[in-house]
């Protein structure tokens, strides 16, 4: 009998009791609007800016309705106007080149290197083509690229940098958290990411005009004061008529049960990455399977795993993603002709008119993806393995010439 996995890969852990109970004081307290808060009382939602900030090590957080109004609302603050170029990854997920266009601007995508990080010779030249000042740079399914080499060719090139950290949540480059490298840093608490209120997200930032600008966006009413972690209020007053309201805050229900789960969110990004490390161990040394091999300055959070099947044909690798599927284990395909279930690539983003790039099409092409959540126990991770490992040898062996 071939071994089954019966577990769910979209199955994340239930709220704590003490997340339930906040939401719930929140619920009895009929106070769920970010503003409507009593004399002297901090709303949730303002505690947990203050609370992120200082997680974050960064001085202005603004908490959002989702990660893609967190990048939406750092692009026009970073002054991105309608028909300019924006650079960005090709490999990331559909909300990043959609806050681009959403704003009126134009995506300009840079290829994926076979580590799934951005092509930073691609960067320097795709910056002297476009001429963009932005780089939304999307530091997708949690890989981070060599960051000081990164900004570099920021430097080189004067880009501002906003980072999309959606996956990289807690995770750390040679020390430094996720998203303290650029000017302005988004993160998505959306049910897949690693907090969880269902939709919700930050922006984060060190740069007051920005900070000021994005509570503006977020439609602060004009109660700015009623944020957690913010610039003093003369930037406020220069701004105040300048900035449009987006409408995108977050609400106290959100806000309470976050603040409970980011004092375990370290707790969290040490269990996904040792469920990772156990799926890793057991996908080593197959022919034809290649895991991404992480630099040791990245320490990353390990909430989704890829693995490659470089050369395989593209019906070998649909069959393989079938067979895995009918034993339990489901896998995305970057390079399904049809974009479906969370995973489209740059040449389906056709409203931003892509221009084909080979190298990332043959990344793309045998790449293969699949979620951790944390409700795997380390065994099922073990046994997820030997299936994965089970029927990429078969998928080998059919074709001897491959390898
Ligand atoms: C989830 C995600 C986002 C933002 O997601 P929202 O659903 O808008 O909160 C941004 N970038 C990447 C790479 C993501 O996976």
């Amino acid at each position: 009998m071939e071994e089954m996995f019966e577990g769910s890969f979209t199955q994340q852990l239930p709220l704590s009791d003490a997340a339930i109970e906040a939401a719930v004081r929140v619920m009895r307290s009929g106070r769920l609007h970010r503003y409507n808060s009593l004399p002297g009382e901090v709303a949730e939602a303002a505690a947990l800016e203050a609370e992120f900030a200082a997680y974050m090590g960064a001085k202005y957080c603004v908490a959002v309705t989702s990660g893609g109004a967190a990048m939406a609302m750092a692009l026009r603050a970073t002054g991105v106007a309608p028909g300019d170029a924006v650079l960005s990854n090709a490999f990331t997920l559909a909300p990043v080149p959609g806050a681009i266009a959403g704003v009126g601007a134009r995506p300009v995508f840079v290829g994926v290197t076979e580590d799934l990080t951005i092509d930073l010779e691609d960067l320097a030249a795709k910056a002297d083509a476009s001429g963009a000042r932005v780089l939304l740079l999307s530091h997708m399914r949690g890989h981070i690229c060599d960051m000081d080499r990164l900004m570099e060719v920021v430097h080189a090139h004067e880009l501002t940098v906003i980072e999309d950290c959606a996956h990289t949540m807690g995770a750390r480059w040679d020390g430094t958290l996720s998203g303290r490298h650029g000017a302005v840093a988004c993160y998505s608490t959306q049910t897949y990411k690693h907090m969880n209120s269902g939709e919700g997200g930050f922006l984060v930032t060190d740069d007051e005009e920005i900070a000021a600008r994005a509570v503006f966006l977020s439609g602060s009413y004009m109660f700015p004061e009623r944020h957690g972690a913010i610039p003093p209020g003369e930037v406020f007053e220069r701004l105040k008529r300048d900035v449009p309201n987006m409408s995108s805050r977050m609400d106290n229900l959100r806000a309470a049960v976050l603040r409970e789960q980011l004092k375990h969110l370290d707790t969290d990004c040490v269990a996904w990455t040792e469920r990772y490390r156990a799926v890793e161990a057991g996908l080593r040394n197959l022919p034809g399977l290649r895991v991404i091999e992480r630099p040791e300055k990245e320490a990353f959070v390990g909430s989704s795993i890829q693995f490659r099947l470089p050369d395989w044909p593209a019906p070998d690798v649909a069959a393989f993603v079938e067979r895995c599927k009918a034993r339990g284990v489901e896998l995305k395909w970057f390079g399904a002709a049809e974009p479906q279930g969370f995973t489209s690539t740059y040449a389906d983003w056709r409203y931003a008119e892509p221009e084909r790039l080979p190298e990332t099409d043959r990344v793309l092409a045998g790449l293969l993806d699949m979620r951790i959540p944390l409700t795997f126990s380390l065994d099922d991770c073990a046994l997820i393995a030997r299936i994965i490992s089970d029927e990429a040898r078969r998928g080998s062996a059919a074709r001897p010439a491959a390898e």
